[in-house]
């Protein structure tokens, strides 16, 4: 896998696929093919064949899964097998298809047996019977690393399976009822914390051991993998030390700095007693986790935070003014860090709007734009065309000030929420990363003319365009200073 592989992140906005793409990124991947279910269904073996032959990826990291804690598990059986057997058939059998050279299969530790000697190594799949609350979704993972080895055997196809053991981090689910453990706890502490509850309640009997593994350092494995690794046998990923549920509880507790009782309900399951992975076949190639439990946890929360800050904005929206969150010089920012903080929004339900241009000396009009747009959507990010860019549309007396002046004078706008410095003629690249839900240009362009407005309204997007302020253009403001 190289810097041009065009590698579909099945699943990207999940939990795990976020993760995968904020790593690639980082890593200078920028060829990423991202579907989301209204665009793809991969539980439709004919859709999904449809976008394997459109886009023609060369790597896919299998991310794609309907997943869930132990009590969503015992709750929606049909679901969890069901959907994960449909969407890992379709995907696998287009890959081959289509002529993908390596595909990345992620499962998870409750594939091996609830008995299995501890930590858990490889071998040990298939070794005994399955705990009874997660079967249903094991079974089907556990035909997903098969179908791939039986591939490899009959068709020679690269396809390599990762076991990731429990995991959190930005991006996870809070939801309490379809949560895993540690979210639930986060949200539960936090609350009972606001509140001033005097206890808060611990599922099951507090002694299950688990082992919890940073989502970011399980996309550093996938990547490694997709580097180092081919093998039909599956590879364990994780930290390589368990934690009992009682001592997580009281973890969270005291990160999260609430002081009341935990109380342990033991009429909800306490599900398999141990699931501690042997990681010596993943060390052994050269990777090792780097995010210790507890600084995980805190950056965890952190995210839950910001994102409950980001529901209460929008629920508010209507009613109360916006004010962008951050100061000025937090606003610009390189595209990764500027995107990652995109994905927080639109996690927290926020509706991203997008526009771009030069902007080298302001006036009225820009100014209208940018309320404009800002009143369509809940954080605007712009596109700032980077000094060669200007350069390129508008002559080599352009721009009137460099891009760095430009960027601060822009984040001082209350309406601008986020600032991207972009090269090249057009944003089109940089529209396709942001995937923003509206797209705004002056009212001087028809849609058909605004640069990437196909691409936003095949996504569900829209485009608006915004009313021109009359008499105002930086080129008049430049010629009416340069005129004798
Ligand atoms: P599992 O690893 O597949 O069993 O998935 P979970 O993360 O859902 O549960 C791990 C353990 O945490 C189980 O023993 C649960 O009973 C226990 N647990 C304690 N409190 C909670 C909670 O609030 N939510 C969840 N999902 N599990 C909890």
């Amino acid at each position: 896998m190289d810097r041009d592989s065009r590698i579909f992140v099945a699943g990207h906005q999940g939990l795990v696929g976020s993760a995968v793409v904020r790593t690639l990124r980082r890593e200078g991947f920028e060829n990423l093919l991202l579907r989301c279910r209204a665009d793809v269904d991969l539980m439709d073996a004919d859709a999904t064949n449809q976008f394997f032959a459109d886009t023609r990826p060369t790597h896919v990291i299998d991310a794609a899964a309907r997943v869930g804690g132990i009590h969503a598990n015992r709750t929606w059986p049909a679901n969890f097998l069901e959907e994960n057997l449909a969407i890992q058939s379709s995907l696998i059998s287009a890959a081959h298809r289509h002529g993908v050279e390596k595909f990345l299969f992620l499962g998870s530790s409750c594939i091996y047996p609830k008995h299995a000697k501890q930590p858990i190594s490889e071998a040990a799949l298939l070794s005994g019977p399955l705990e009874e609350t997660n079967q249903w979704y094991a079974i089907a993972k556990i035909a997903g690393i098969k179908l791939l080895q039986a591939y490899r055997r009959q068709y020679g196809f690269c396809g390599i399976s990762a076991m990731p053991a429990n995991l959190y981090g930005p991006g996870d689910n809070f939801d309490l009822e379809t949560s895993h453990v540690l979210p639930a706890l986060i949200r539960k502490f936090h609350e009972a914390k606001q509140s001033g509850a005097p206890e808060v309640t611990v599922w099951g009997s507090g002694a299950p051991r688990r082992e919890f593994l940073h989502v970011d350092d399980l996309a550093n494995a996938c990547l490694h993998l997709m580097r180092h690794y081919d093998s039909e046998e599956a590879v364990n990923v994780g930290c390589g030390e368990d934690i009992s549920i009682a001592e997580l509880a009281a973890l969270v507790k005291r990160l999260v700095g609430y002081h009341g009782g935990i109380v342990f309900d033991t009429s909800m399951p306490d599900g398999t007693p141990r699931k501690l992975l042997n990681i010596d076949r993943i060390v052994a190639s050269g990777w090792h986790p780097s995010i210790p439990l507890e600084q995980g946890v805190v950056s965890t929360y952190q995210w839950y935070l910001d994102s409950l800050t980001n529901l209460e904005v929008t629920a508010n929206a209507a009613a109360t003014p916006k004010h962008p969150p951050d100061t000025p010089d937090a606003k610009a920012g390189p595209l990764e860090a500027i995107l990652s903080k995109i994905d927080g929004w639109r996690r927290g339900g926020l509706r991203i709007g997008f526009t771009n241009g030069c902007f080298d000396i302001l006036h009225p009009g820009h100014v209208s734009l940018m309320r404009q747009a800002r009143a369509a959507c809940d954080r605007l990010v712009v596109g700032l065309n980077s000094d060669a860019s200007v350069r390129l549309l508008k002559g080599p007396s352009r721009p009137v000030q460099d891009e760095a002046a430009r960027a601060a004078v822009l984040s001082a706008f209350t309406d601008v929420d986020a600032l991207v410095v972009f090269d090249g003629e057009t944003p089109e690249r940089l529209i396709e990363a942001v995937r923003p839900d509206v797209l705004v240009k002056g009212a001087d362009y028809t849609v058909e003319t605004v640069v990437g407005a196909d691409f936003v309204r095949k996504h569900g997007g829209e485009v608006l365009l915004a009313r021109l302020e009359e008499g105002h253009s930086t080129t008049k403001t430049i010629a009416r200073m340069t005129a004798p």
